[in-house]
């Protein structure tokens, strides 16, 4: 199964991404962890987009293009998987059909994560994260037990840089104006399905593997 997940960003579109692909043991491919991953070790790849993400912009189409392409042509990923952050501009989606329509068949199902303007910014400055194995928090709403401790790994809990208020506007700006659109590209193809994420996480993404199975 192809599996795109959308949703703006602080609609919890990770967390949902996470449990669905364990759910149906499917590769979660998200583009932001990878190139936070990139940044996180220093490569030539992090040096160039260490800037770009931390402004809230999108890096090129070109480079992520190259990343997305290379990473679905890998042996685990010949089963099916869920794309995570791609595409998020037109030209992305276009090089996505390209790439699909050489190695065969298209994409299955498109989950768009809804939730409201006004709690996205809530979520998001409030949202942190462990460095050492990515699991998520909530300042307020589900903070680790000891401060900036990770329960689950131990390691460090922080704010990702691009998680500050100034920056999380321009990503919501950034979302309205390049990716937004591409919810009708995929909704006129009528592969999109809308799942409402406001509640708790665990109810959406058990609807969302009742709705894949
Ligand atoms: P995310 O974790 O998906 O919110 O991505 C974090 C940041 O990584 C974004 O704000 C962009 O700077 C960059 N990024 C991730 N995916 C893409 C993409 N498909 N196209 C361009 N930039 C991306």
């Amino acid at each position: 199964m192809r599996l795109l997940i959308f949703g703006p960003p602080g609609a919890g579109k990770g967390t949902v991404a996470q449990d669905v692909t364990s759910a149906l043991s499917l590769p979660h491919i998200s583009t932001g962890d990878m190139l936070r991953a990139a940044v996180a070790s220093g490569s030539e790849l992090g040096q160039k987009v260490k800037a770009v993400m931390e402004s809230g912009a999108l890096v090129s189409d070109d480079l992520i293009i190259d990343l997305v392409r290379d990473r679905i042509a890998q042996p685990d990923a010949a089963g099916g998987w869920m794309l995570d952050g791609f595409p998020r501009t037109l030209p992305q989606a276009q090089a996505l059909d390209a790439a699909l329509t050489e190695l065969g068949g298209g994409i299955d199902k498109v989950i768009m994560i809804d939730v409201p303007d006004a709690l996205i910014v809530d979520r998001l400055s409030g949202r942190r994260v462990c460095k050492a194995c990515g699991a998520g928090y909530h300042a307020t709403f589900s903070p680790p037990s000891t401060e900036g401790v990770c329960d689950k790994c131990g390691g460090e809990v922080i704010q990702r840089a691009d998680d500050s208020s100034e920056t999380v506007l321009k990503r919501l700006g950034t979302y309205a104006d390049q990716t937004a659109p591409l919810i009708r590209f995929y909704e006129s193809r009528g592969i999109l399905e809308r799942f409402d994420n406001t509640g708790s996480a665990q109810d959406t993404v058990a609807k969302v593997v009742a709705a894949l199975s």
